[in-house]
């Protein structure tokens, strides 16, 4: 067995423990206060010197000399209301880390104790960035960044992992280049003019407005995007009216635009809030549109991917290194990964006697906790064998 995964495999008591104490009691994005604590509280037993940024983030160094190799972790829950079952379930009612952050968490302290328990034989720093609020804009990576976590030393490469619920326990997903979307937030209102559902020629009917712009929006990814790239145009809530005889004043609609290209994210933008005003307005209506621009396309660095990729095939068997399809979630190690060569990766999580899993993001998803001292392995592997190259 590998040397790494053997330490690993001796850690994973205590990386169970830290995972379970965190998923038990999650915290929202950017008031991670308790989890912080944690984090602090095992770096400080572990001898490892750390700064806060971002009030609830922590950038922890090991080793030293000129090179530096930084690893991420995210460390926020989401405001989900747990349904696993499993006996170390949320305490906190309607907060539950459903997207795994708390296993992210443990697996790099476990890390941490590994690099640690090598520094004199690093050959270089590895920074440690246990970030908050990523599940929440404008993300924490970009609070992280702006308050210097990639500064002092400043990282050649930067190594993130996500566990992957649709995977085998311990299998290893890569993709070079574009692996997640950029996700802008949509908001719409149409302003009719409300009256009796019977007499509508006395009215400006705003729900027939919403509906043709719901079919018209289609055409903006279908009609203006290269066939070769993606996107992605989802409306998601609509709300109006509330009886059978009345047509309503107004029309609230809520939806996400996903893209890879950032020429063609900002054109579509445009066309958004033109066909939304045009439309509404030639009905004699009007309409806001309000745009949130959420994070970048996450890019991964093709070297970057190789060298991790090339870790990875020294960790585990040769068949358990997956190709990851790239999906349009957004993540916001994108930030890290705009500002130095970047690595993400995909850890399976899925039990192996399951043929599928809840996924992220649902009230129902567990983790294959046996998959996580390999998440563990890898982090510091990565690192690793990266100072040495
Ligand atoms: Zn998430
Ligand atoms: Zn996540």
């Amino acid at each position: 067995m590998n040397e790494l995964i053997q330490s690993a495999k001796e850690l994973e008591q205590d990386l169970i423990r830290d995972r379970r104490h965190l998923h038990q009691n999650p915290e929202l994005s950017f008031v991670e206060h308790e989890t912080a604590a944690y984090i602090r509280e095992r770096l400080t037993a572990m001898d490892i010197p750390f700064r806060a940024l971002a009030d609830t983030g922590t950038v922890a160094h090991i080793g030293s000399g000129d090179r530096c190799v930084a690893l991420r972790a995210d460390i926020d829950a989401l405001p989900i209301h747990e349904e696993s079952g499993v006996e170390f379930a949320s305490r906190r009612d309607g907060v539950m880390h459903a997207c795994g952050h708390d296993a992210h968490t443990a697996m790099l302290l476990a890390a941490a104790r590994m690099l640690k328990d090598r520094e004199s034989s690093l050959g270089g720093v590895v920074k440690l960035i246990f970030q908050p609020g990523e599940e929440k804009l404008p993300g924490g990576a970009s609070i992280m960044i702006r308050e210097g976590a990639l500064l002092d030393p400043v990282p050649e490469v930067i190594f993130g992992q996500h566990v992957y619920p649709d995977a085998p326990a311990g299998q290893l997903g890569f993709v070079p280049g574009a692996m997640m979307a950029a996700a802008d937030e949509l908001y719409w209102t149409i302003h009719g003019r409300g009256g009796h559902a019977a007499q509508p020629h006395q009215t400006v009917d705003p729900i027939v407005i919403a509906a043709n712009l719901i079919n018209q929006l289609q055409s903006i990814v279908s009609r203006t995007l290269n066939p070769f790239d993606s996107g992605v145009l989802s409306v998601t809530s609509i709300h109006a009216g509330h009886a059978n005889n009345v047509i309503p004043d107004a029309v609230e609609m809520l939806g996400t635009l996903r893209s890879l290209n950032l020429e063609w994210r900002e054109s579509a933008i445009n066309k958004i809030e033109q066909f939304s005003r045009t439309l509404a307005e030639a009905a004699g209506g009007s309409c806001d549109v309000r745009v949130v621009r959420g994070y970048p396309p996450l890019f991964n660095n093709d070297e970057a991917t190789a060298f991790a990729r090339g870790a990875a095939l020294n960790l585990v068997e040769k068949s358990h290194v997956f190709d990851f399809e790239p999906k349009m979630w957004g993540e916001d190690f994108a930030y890290y990964a705009q500002a130095i060569p970047a690595c993400f990766w995909m850890l399976g999580v899925r039990a192996h006697d399951r043929d599928s899993a809840p996924g992220l993001h649902n009230s129902h998803f567990v983790i294959e906790e046996s998959a996580l001292h390999r998440g563990a392995a890898m982090m510091s592997a990565a690192a690793i064998q990266r100072l040495r190259s």
